[in-house]
């Protein structure tokens, strides 16, 4: 039995593990893919704090895991085919057999999205971006494009413009979703109704392949292509009918990212975060293993972790 069963090896469940291993709960960690998660596939990480240079996201992801290692965590690498988390005691099956906790932190992040544009996965971290606040500086001088049409795309947009020399805005619609004032933005080329087609490029990206409002084809030049498409699903569809979600799949957590049934707990993607950042996603890892913590040893009030 162990006291806290982590699902999902990222920022956040990495540093859930380095807190309730350091607070002497045993502590186990199951990760089906370790080289799979956003951050693992993250190319280069510049905005972690305390990391400087050039580190791989995987880098980071691997420390955070030796850390929590050296605490005591124990770590496997298998699939989940069930849970059943409803009672005192909460199970978890996987192909390599059951396991058993007193509390669960579910730290399974989310998926991109499931029609991706040809190109856009083999070119991500290598032009393609999700995040202009993370890869904006690396797009300093240069020609990118913005694909959306949501207030969070022009939002990105707008951080991209302090870095960019120039930005094409490809919106798939006539209008952009909920904005009622598109402010000017600074040598920005707003495409309505122009579809994106492909990210070509072979090691890096060379171009961004567009339907235009005219209905033609052509190639956009750019260096860098910033996709803001909705459609990201949190990982939670092994938790269907047990835990509350909302109508997409994410986790309902309280300010402890406790969900409401008793000793389940989420972090990182798998709630509506505000901000999709590694940093975030860790910090409510270790929110929610202090909870845990709480949970465990009945207590009523967070006590420090060091005295
Ligand atoms: C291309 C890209 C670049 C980014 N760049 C930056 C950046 O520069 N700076 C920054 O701060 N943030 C960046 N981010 C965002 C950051 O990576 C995420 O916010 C963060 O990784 C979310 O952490 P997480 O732990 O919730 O999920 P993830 O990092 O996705 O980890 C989830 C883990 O759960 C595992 N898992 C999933 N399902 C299951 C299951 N059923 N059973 C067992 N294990 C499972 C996965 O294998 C994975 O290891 C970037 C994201 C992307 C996609």
């Amino acid at each position: 039995m162990y006291d806290v069963i982590i699902v999902g090896a990222g920022p956040a469940g990495a540093s859930a593990a380095i807190y309730t291993a350091r607070g002497n709960l045993k502590t186990l960690v199951i990760d089906k893919a370790p080289n799979t998660g956003a951050l693992a596939i993250t190319h280069k990480i510049a905005n972690y704090p305390g990391i400087t240079g050039e580190l791989s996201g995987k880098e980071l992801l691997d420390t955070m895991r030796e850390q929590a290692k050296g605490f005591g965590a124990e770590f496997i690498q298998t699939t989940i085919t069930d849970v059943d988390v409803e009672g005192e005691t909460k199970y978890v099956f996987t192909a390599d057999g059951m396991f058993e906790g007193k509390a669960i932190i579910i730290a399974t992040g989310s998926k991109g999205r499931n029609r991706m544009l040809p190109g856009e996965e083999d070119l991500l971290g290598r032009g393609v971006s999700t995040c202009a606040t993370c890869d904006g500086a690396f797009f300093t001088g240069k020609t990118v494009a913005v694909i959306g049409d949501t207030e969070e795309a022009l939002e990105e947009a707008h951080a991209l413009t302090k870095f960019t020399d120039k930005i094409y805005f490809v919106v798939p619609r006539s209008e952009l979703q909920g904005v009622h004032h598109v402010p000017e933005l600074p040598n920005t080329e707003l495409l309505y109704k122009t579809k994106a087609l492909e990210v070509l490029g072979d090691k890096k990206v060379q171009g961004l392949k567009v339907r235009t409002a005219a209905g033609a084809e052509e190639v956009l030049d750019v260096d860098g292509v910033f996709v803001f498409l909705s459609g990201s699903k949190p990982g939670t569809d092994f938790l269907q009918g047990q835990v509350p979600l909302d109508e997409e799949g994410f986790m309902v957590l309280d300010n402890s990212m406790q969900s409401p049934v008793a000793g389940v707990f989420g972090a990182g993607e798998v709630r509506r975060t505000p901000v999709k950042q590694a940093v975030v996603a860790a910090a409510d890892g270790a929110i929610a293993a202090m909870a845990v913590d709480k949970f465990i040893n009945k207590r009523t009030q967070l006590i420090p972790q060091y005295k």
